[in-house]
């Protein structure tokens, strides 16, 4: 059995996992740790119906939270971790990381959050599991299996211009010492080069913002005068530049736009969609 999803190549970057229930992706390389619990949904498995069928997890789209709440409840228990440990991001396309403290725990999913304009989080707090929102921008994962840290982002355009995912180690070493050359980075399942058109605008901000000899694996211009935008290939620059070692990431073959029957893309539905969440905790006990 399998979800069925297009692969852009056959190297294996992810597993299927949950297929008799609610199904999920998840890293090798971050669940070999044995530190971790993860996963990327898909839109399998849910309660929802209409646009949002089946696994929609947004609070913030129109669907009946009843159904949401259901949605994070099933999700959670596949992956093994529970709606009461989750910590939801509050994205607005910034590169603005939160320090997550046992505090904040259940906030976003449980409970209301009391922050905004956060886009990526860190922490060292066994069982809380950091969640992020996505429907095509990129998902970046961070563990730590050294110091037990472990970190997730959401980088848009905007948040890879902005280099969120460097960002996010340097929080990561800077408040908890963590050594580049431990962590484990992973890209998540987005929108590929092929299905990524932008106009000059954004491009100018990628020229602004990476060296010019990276520009040519980064982007390329075509007649209609706009341009198809690699943000696979720009994090994993930015990986490198964060200090990140080649043999410590795994950068996805699976491309949410390709696959939008069974996952949400923005810009495959615009609005009528739901939203995939990625998960990621520090297993109880790990510490
Ligand atoms: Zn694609």
């Amino acid at each position: 059995m399998s979800l069925g999803l297009r692969y852009k190549d056959d190297s294996h970057i992810f597993d299927e996992k949950g297929l008799d229930g609610t199904p999920y992706l998840q890293f090798p390389l971050l669940e070999r740790t044995g530190i971790v619990d993860h996963g990327f949904s898909t839109r399998l498995g849910g309660v929802s119906r209409g646009d949002f069928a089946s696994l929609n997890l947004s609070f913030d789209r129109g669907d009946d939270p009843e159904a949401v709440r259901e949605n994070f409840r099933r999700i959670g228990a596949s992956i093994g971790v529970k709606c009461e440990d989750m910590v939801l991001s509050q994205q607005t396309h910034t590169t603005n990381i939160r320090l997550i403290k046992e505090e904040d725990r259940g906030k976003g999913v449980v409970r209301e959050r009391d922050y905004t304009d956060v886009d990526g989080m860190i922490t060292d707090v066994p069982g809380i599991c950091l969640v992020t929102s996505f429907a095509d921008c990129v998902p970046l994962y961070f563990v730590d299996p050294v110091k037990k840290v472990i970190g997730l982002s959401h980088s848009g355009w905007r948040g890879t211009v902005g280099k969120i995912g460097k960002k996010t180690v340097e929080m990561m070493s800077e408040h908890f010492g963590c050594d580049l050359g431990d962590i484990l980075a992973a890209v998540g399942p987005s929108v590929c080069v092929d299905c990524y058109e932008v106009s000059e605008d954004v491009i100018e901000k990628f020229r602004e913002n990476f060296e010019e000899k990276f520009w040519k694996e980064l982007f390329y211009r075509k007649e209609n005068g706009k341009y198809q935008l690699d943000l696979w290939k720009a994090n994993e620059l930015i990986f490198r530049e964060a200090g990140i070692l080649p043999e410590h990431m795994a950068v996805t073959n699976v491309c949410t736009h390709c696959n939008s029957e069974i996952l949400y893309s923005h810009r495959a539905a615009g609005n009528r969609r739901g939203n995939l969440c990625a998960f990621l905790a520090l297993r109880q006990g790990g510490k």
